[in-house]
């Protein structure tokens, strides 16, 4: 898998090409906006990261003229904190996802492997784990033969979970990733909570084994088995 990273600042460049590698990905850096361009539009990649901040053209720039020449490699943004009007401009020109900076790199390189499966179609449409299954297309979520009724937000929550199967999610990525505050205060831990514990009622409370679990202190994991 060939990624693209398209990143001015050295550091994080460096950075994010390590840990890709780390992950087996081959990777291409591009540290201008006129590099990143002519390398999105020319060679063959699997998945380019774009920050949106980038001397000569911007991340926003190369992404409208990828989708131009009906390249549809999938993107995803990197924004800054306070760039909420760029991250719905990149949606809307047709990025995959993005990420706030700064973002934590296990959740970087889950979003990649999210991104890279979707491309692969009969497996991104669904996600399981033990008896529970997302349908992502139809909305639906099932735990063995019981349909659950999730509301939008639940439904976001256990993707987000299960998009993490077997990894820790705590409430700041939550917070910044479902609820897409870039913000994590005591009111939204609250109302976290208060969702997981919904959430928990209706996946776990009429089956066998435990999916969803608390680690104290720290934050959830959805999980077969003790955490
Ligand atoms: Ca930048």
């Amino acid at each position: 898998m060939r990624v693209l990273v398209v990143e001015d600042e050295r550091k994080l460049a460096q950075v994010l090409t390590a840990a890709l590698q780390a992950e087996h990905y081959e990777v291409v850096v591009a540290r201008t906006g006129e590099d990143g361009f002519f390398r999105a539009c020319a060679e063959t990649l699997d998945l380019v990261v774009l920050d949106l901040m980038l001397p000569g053209r911007s991340g926003l720039e190369i992404l409208q003229a990828l989708r131009q020449r009906h390249l549809q490699t999938p993107v995803l943004i990197l924004t800054a904190r306070d760039g909420v009007e760029d991250r719905v401009t990149g949606l809307d020109l047709g990025a995959d996802d993005y990420l706030v900076k700064p973002f934590a790199l296990p959740e970087l390189l889950a979003r990649i492997r999210a991104l890279l499966r979707r491309g692969r179609p009969s497996e991104a449409l669904r996600l399981k784990a033990a008896d529970l299954e997302l349908d992502l297309v139809a909305r639906r979520a099932v735990r063995g033969d019981r349909a659950l009724d999730l509301t939008v937000r639940e439904f976001e929550l256990l993707e987000y979970l299960l998009r993490h199967h077997g990894h820790m999610v705590s409430r700041e990525m939550l917070a910044r990733e479902v609820w897409r505050e870039p913000r994590r205060a005591t009111p939204l831990d609250n109302v976290i909570d208060v969702q997981i514990a919904r959430l928990r009622k209706k996946v776990d409370a009429e089956a066998g084994q435990r999916l969803i679990h608390t680690i104290r202190g720290v934050g959830f994991v959805l999980k077969e088995g003790e955490p």
